[in-house]
């Protein structure tokens, strides 16, 4: 059967449902179907699932947008309003330490951590109000271009006709490689080791990353008191063989035991790390957002907070094209997109990967002058500000 929308969304995650929103919600004319090959997120599961992510300021205005911020459960995201980030060869309460207060910004919080779920699940009310289809169980068999239209060829049998194709369809895209757009790759030869843990001591609210020559720890608060844990490390090999007990043992080492001793409690998962980027995130009515388009090492936790601001900055570009009467799958359309958002990108993979590497290297003096620019970095306003506005996808209030 063949069916025609005027948006095909690839992609049921973060990315792609939140983009299917936005252009739904920027010209209500648009007729907009989201396919995605998972099976739909479960309803509300009394357990917290075990992908959780820091989502910054930025992206919870473009969550309230769209109405779904309100519908995340208060259990399942928890505000963050300190952050402490320091080197294994310091303790993390010393001077070198580098110190992020959501006061000095004038902000109630710097973030919240958030269920990966429940935001799917919010923004999927969402989309059943603006009258988005989702179809699940059913992934790309081909593309083929029928100017000024696309062709998509779906698993079910299904046969969709758009005007726009959006890949958000993560990182090893089906788009991206059917229509053989090519991405340049950083390997980190890290995994990341995910699991939620009981703490000793009160996480206080606060995010808390310490770097290791082997890679970073970060410890992330969740309403119940627990903490999330993301340990990126080159030596994964003992971490993923140990029981719960080893692996407490282990994570409590890596995080210099700054929340005291760490139980495991909750699930468990495990990815290898690798950055990438498309060389280009648009051809003629196809385009690209999220991980399709670039992913980021998650050592702070940007990954997600970049694909938001892509889906918002598509939505605004496609909607004005549309409200101009020009036909929204126009390369210089989505140019337009591409221009605003590939620079931005690009530049937080380049940063987070030099900032991976300066705290691996053990190079002499490397130790000494990482020491040396946290404490400047400290006491250097302007820099912080600007920082922390990257960082939070907006502007603090001082
Ligand atoms: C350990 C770890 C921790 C992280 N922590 C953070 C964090 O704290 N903050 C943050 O902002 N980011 C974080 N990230 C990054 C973040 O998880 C990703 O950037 C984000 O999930 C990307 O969302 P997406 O919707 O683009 O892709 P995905 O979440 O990968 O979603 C892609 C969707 O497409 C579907 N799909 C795939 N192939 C097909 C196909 N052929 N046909 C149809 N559908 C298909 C999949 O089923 C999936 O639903 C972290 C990443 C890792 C690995």
């Amino acid at each position: 059967m063949m069916q025609q929308y005027d948006v095909l969304v690839i992609g049921g995650g973060v990315v792609g449902l939140a983009t299917a929103g936005l252009l739904a919600d920027a010209s209500r004319q648009l007729k907009v179907i989201v396919v995605d090959a998972n099976t739909k997120p479960p309803r509300e599961d009394t357990r917290l699932g075990l992908r959780v992510s820091a989502i910054a300021n930025g992206s919870i205005e473009i969550l309230e947008r769209l109405g779904a911020w309100d519908r995340i459960e208060s259990e399942r995201r928890c505000a963050y309003e300190h952050m402490r980030v320091w080197d294994s060869a310091d303790a993390a309460d010393s001077a070198s330490a580098l110190r992020f207060d959501a006061d000095d910004f004038g902000l109630p919080y710097l973030g919240y951590i958030v269920e990966n779920t429940a935001i799917q699940r919010a923004l999927l009310h969402r989309l059943n109000v603006l009258g988005v289809n989702v179809r699940y169980g059913a992934s790309v068999e081909s593309i083929d271009r029928e100017e000024p239209q696309v062709v998509v060829r779906l698993s079910d049998g299904e046969t969709i006709t758009t005007d726009l194709l959006v890949g958000a369809d993560g990182s090893s895209s089906r788009v991206r490689d059917c229509v053989g757009i090519d991405v340049s790759r950083i390997q980190y030869q890290q995994t990341a080791i995910v699991t939620h843990l009981r703490p000793e001591h009160d996480h206080e609210a606060t995010a808390w990353q310490r770097f290791l020559p082997t890679g970073p720890i970060a410890l992330l608060p969740l309403s119940d008191g627990r903490v999330s844990t993301v340990w990126s490390t080159n030596e994964p090999d003992n971490a993923l063989a140990a029981d719960d007990e080893t692996l407490g043992r282990l994570l409590t080492e890596a995080s210099d035991a700054v929340l005291g001793e760490l139980t495991v409690d909750g699930p468990r998962g495990s990815f290898p790390l690798n950055a990438h980027h498309a060389r280009n995130y648009v051809t003629e009515n196809i385009v690209l957002v999220g991980d399709a388009a670039h992913a980021v090492h998650p050592l702070a936790g940007q990954g997600a907070n970049l694909g938001l601001q892509d889906a918002a900055v598509l939505a605004l570009t496609v909607g004005d094209a549309v409200s101009g009467g020009v036909h929204p799958g126009e390369r210089r359309v989505l140019r337009r997109y591409e221009r605003a958002r590939k620079g931005e990108n690009a530049t937080m993979m380049h940063a987070l990967t030099a900032l991976n590497r300066l705290f691996a290297s053990n190079l002499p003096f490397s130790s000494e002058l990482r020491r040396t620019g946290m404490q400047l970095f400290n006491v250097s306003g302007p820099i912080r500000e600007r920082v922390v506005e990257r960082a939070l996808g907006s502007k603090p209030v001082r």
